[in-house]
């Protein structure tokens, strides 16, 4: 199966899967969308948090099936991996309408800005 942006497997998005499966409080990016009929994880939209990537994802449930994520080892990592994502992709296709925003209190640039 093809791996587009390298996470793990996707999960169902309920409250329970996602305490199942993310257990650690840290920053991090993920992926939300559906799988389908041949098992491929099509991506709709992609998010991060600075802080707690498990208790932001929540805000997502029954508004999107499924989940992918990945720690980051900090909000400044998170933050590049969701603008790499966020130039990679055909912005046709996912829902995000505008760049990601850099973290609170922070002066990080996105690399990938023409
Ligand atoms: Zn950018």
């Amino acid at each position: 199966m093809k791996k587009s942006i390298g996470m793990k497997s996707s999960y169902v998005l309920t409250a329970k899967s996602v305490d199942y499966e993310i257990t650690e409080t840290s920053a991090g990016n993920f992926a939300l969308g559906f799988e389908s009929k041949s098992g491929l994880f099509v991506v709709e939209y992609y998010g991060r948090s600075d802080t707690d990537i498990n208790h932001e994802i929540k805000n997502w449930i029954n508004k999107y099936k499924r989940f992918k994520f990945f720690y980051a080892s900090s909000p400044k990592s998170a933050f590049i991996k969701e603008c790499k994502n966020y130039h990679a992709f055909d912005k046709k296709k996912i829902d995000n309408k505008s760049h990601p925003i850099k973290p609170e209190n922070t002066e990080y640039e996105c690399p990938y800005c023409p």
